[in-house]
């Protein structure tokens, strides 16, 4: 941990607004309809200046949603102008788009002002399955959102799937994947459906059949490895030079800001969430819950979060932060995980177990 406010390098901002309402959704998210997006953004601009960033230090900026695009160009340019004249030094700037909101027009005006990554809601390449799930785009919605950003040059954007949804086949994992491919995006995140509670799903009762999740997972793995797309966390694989720095930045247990409604951040040993009421948060009442993050909290953070990166934690590195011997303090442990972690001067779990991951952890945490 740095503990110096200098040298956080990454932002998140929440965007809440939605136009439809997925049937699986448990993100922080409100009808947009209903608010005043304008003064969601000014009390979003104003968070921001009340961190007081220094103005070089960003590397990361990341607007995720909720549905960012379905901002109109009005309502967003005022944070991006902010953005922009704030932080110099961004590398990675990215925002989420949905393929149904998500127009030329506004991409010519997040290239205007730094965005140089998106990240695409696709979650499917079946018009059933979107249905299913809820979503409003069509496939032709995400060929064309794809065929804008070349147009603009955007060239470096993710893709978002889903997977292990009641009912879809090992062939329609294979017709997402070679849908995906040929859009060739410099990133994918493969993620499997997961039924929350108060979800319409839930509500529905839907059940998740584990064995053919997995069968998706492996059917995913060994396409991406063949197309050579390095899988550098359980869900997310990119081409070499592509890994999504600001999603870094949350595996490799590092601290960040976060503003918005519903968003979290990790600041000199404290995490907090901001509040879930939009109505609160546009009224200036936005209650912070927080925690003290302890040295065994962090330590047990941070492994847990390393060890979805398939490249895992260098040993000096975990060496250096706890000011302890990692292979003395875990022996006893890590002689019964043989079978499925490797240790050189790093420490990862084999490919072939990550997606057991779980279980790995609970043997290995204290
Ligand atoms: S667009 Fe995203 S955030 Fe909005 S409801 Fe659907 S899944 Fe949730």
């Amino acid at each position: 941990m740095n503990n110096n406010i200098n040298n956080i390098k990454s932002l998140y901002l929440h965007i809440p607004f939605c136009d439809n309402i997925c049937f699986y959704c448990d993100f922080p998210k409100v009808f947009s309809r209903y608010f005043d997006k304008k003064l969601y953004i000014n009390k979003l601009i104003n968070d921001i200046k009340k961190l007081n960033i220094p103005f070089d230090s960003l590397m990361t900026i990341y607007i995720g949603g909720g549905t960012p695009s379905s901002l109109s160009i009005l309502e967003i340019e005022p944070l991006l102008y902010y953005l922009h004249q704030s932080f110099p030094s961004i590398k990675e700037f990215s925002i989420e788009a949905n393929p149904e909101s998500l127009t030329l027009e506004k991409i010519k005006l997040y290239k205007k002002y730094g965005v140089n990554r998106i990240s695409l809601g696709c979650q499917s390449s079946n018009e059933k399955i979107l249905k299913y799930l809820g979503r409003k785009h069509t496939i032709s919605d995400i060929q064309n959102s794809v065929a804008m950003l070349r147009e603009e040059n955007i060239n470096n954007f993710n893709l978002d799937f889903i997977y292990g949804i009641p009912n879809q086949t090992l062939s329609d994992i294979e017709n997402d994947l070679n849908f995906a491919l040929k859009l060739n995006p410099t990133h994918l995140s493969f993620y499997s459906l997961q039924i929350e509670e108060g979800t319409i799903l839930y509500n529905n009762l839907t059940k998740i059949d584990n064995d053919v999740d997995r069968k998706h997972y492996d059917l995913i793995c060994s396409i991406l490895k063949k197309h050579n797309y390095i899988h550098y966390e359980v869900s997310n694989f990119a081409k070499k030079d592509y890994y999504c720095r600001h999603n870094l930045t949350y595996w490799k247990d590092e601290e960040y800001y976060a503003c918005g409604v519903g968003s979290a951040f990790y600041i000199k040993n404290k995490r907090g969430k901001n509040t879930l009421s939009l109505t609160d948060y546009l009224n200036d009442k936005n209650k912070i819950e927080t925690e003290i993050i302890t040295k065994n909290d962090e330590e047990f953070e941070y492994l847990m979060l390393n060890l979805r990166l398939l490249n895992g934690f260098e040993i000096a590195d975990f060496n250096k932060r706890f000011n302890k011997d990692f292979l003395n303090t875990y022996k006893n442990k890590l002689s019964k995980l043989n079978k499925y972690i490797v240790i050189t001067d790093r420490v990862f779990i084999k490919p072939e177990y990550i997606y057991t991951m779980d279980q790995i952890l609970i043997e290995l945490l204290p």
